[in-house]
């Protein structure tokens, strides 16, 4: 379905798709066994520059459009949603953030070396007891003079461990959302530390860590937008971070929709491929579906984003339908392989566990279906 891309946009997906395929996808599975780190696709997001792709020209970045990105994230998903991942929380979370709310110095100081990978990015948001209510977090941000000392646990960092700057939202004042402000902080800061989080169902050779910021002082300056912006701050980074995600969910719903064909055409039973059977027909024209609207919802998003129009609402319909598109596409690609799907000689079992997570980070299915019907409604079913 190519509807609306120029050459450009065209030619520049095949180059990341050929990459994707030469790099990512040969050390994917083993990566994901071992828990490893894909150091060879970060090096090679790097050497190509789509490690940089949205950030301005200025600033030494690709200067992309936001679908040639969509078409980028929907690339790495299809080859490994943990290569992905690095890309998504760099760009979308962090890098975005700081060329939407910084200052001119702010800019100048952090997205030269974002652009070239030199530096990368993590979002700080989730606590150990505030996940769907960041509102609530209790990390705290203290003023001292010309400094602020900031103290507390975040959870779940994805890129903690390997991250140059940490976007993260701290307490400046009372409670609720208003109370909240964003810093970007130095990971080499004394008190800052990393602890990997193991064990994982799925995305395993992703760097996940819990962070402790014990202690860290940054200057007035690492303040990102004023006192008080942070839960806006964070809330306009997930605008964008669910449009990445639903991207990358829609690649990983077509590797599991090529890897069911593939497998359907190629397995006999009864005499004939199973490929012929209706049932297992009607689990590839299902995925089918759902891979067309998926990438349809993505790219309503990017329309929109091009156009500098407002996207939360259709950031969130992307992101909560091709997340559950993605489960339900594993789930049917596991079952077309049957019993060899339980295995991880093929590649769908981890397709599926890296699935899971789709619906449960940047705002859960549930989280998202209330700020549907929040948006639609004007009702709040929050509280
Ligand atoms: C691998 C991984 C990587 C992550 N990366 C990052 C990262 O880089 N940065 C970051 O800040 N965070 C990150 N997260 C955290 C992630 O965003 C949170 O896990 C997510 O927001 C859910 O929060 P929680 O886990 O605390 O679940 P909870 O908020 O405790 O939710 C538990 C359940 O209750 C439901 N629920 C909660 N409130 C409501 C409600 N009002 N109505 C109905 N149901 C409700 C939820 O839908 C869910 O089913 C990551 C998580 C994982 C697993």
């Amino acid at each position: 379905m190519d509807l609306a891309l120029t050459p450009e946009q065209q030619a520049f997906r095949t180059a990341v798709r050929d990459w994707v395929d030469d790099v990512v996808v040969p050390n994917a599975q083993e990566n994901d066994r071992h828990e490893r780190f894909p150091q060879e696709a970060l090096a090679g997001l790097r050497d190509t520059g789509f490690i940089g792709l949205t950030i301005a020209g200025e600033y030494g970045g690709g200067g992309a459009d936001p679908l040639s990105y969509a078409l980028m994230i929907e690339e790495l998903g299809r080859g490994d949603a943990n290569v992905r991942s690095i890309v998504s929380v760099h760009l979308g979370l962090v890098a975005g953030s700081i060329a939407r709310w910084g200052s001119e110095e702010q800019r100048e100081r952090w997205l030269p070396s974002m652009a070239t990978g030199d530096c990368l990015g993590c979002f700080c948001l989730t606590e150990p007891d505030h996940g769907s209510d960041p509102a609530s977090l209790t990390s705290t941000a203290r003023r001292e003079g010309d400094a602020y000392v900031i103290d507390g646990r975040k959870m779940f960092i994805t890129n903690g461990g390997i991250a140059g700057v940490a976007l993260v939202m701290a307490r400046t004042g009372g409670p609720g959302a208003k109370g909240v402000s964003a810093f970007l902080v130095p990971t080499d800061s004394p008190g800052w530390s990393t602890r990997p989080v193991h064990g994982k169902l799925g995305i395993r050779s992703c760097d996940t860590a819990e962070v402790t910021l014990d202690g860290v002082r940054v200057t007035a300056d690492a303040l990102l937008g004023s006192e008080g912006d942070g839960i806006k701050v964070a809330l306009s980074a997930l605008d964008d971070g669910r449009f990445s995600l639903a991207a990358s969910c829609t690649g990983l719903a077509q590797a599991c929709l090529d890897a069911m064909t593939a497998y359907a055409l190629q397995r006999r039973q009864f005499g004939r491929p199973i490929a012929g059977f209706q049932l297992v027909q009607e689990l590839i024209a299902d995925t089918a579906v759902d891979v067309s609207a998926a990438r349809l919802l993505t790219w309503q998003v990017a329309d929109r984003k091009q156009r500098g129009e407002k996207h939360t609402l259709e950031s969130s319909m992307a992101k909560y339908f091709a997340s559950e598109a993605a489960v339900r596409a594993a789930n049917a690609a596991v079952q077309v392989h049957g019993g060899y799907g339980y295995v991880d000689e093929f590649v769908v079992g981890k397709l599926l566990r890296d699935a899971r997570v789709t619906t449960l980070y940047e705002g859960t299915s549930q989280i998202q279906k209330l700020l549907i019907g929040r948006a639609i409604t004007g009702e709040s079913a929050f509280v």
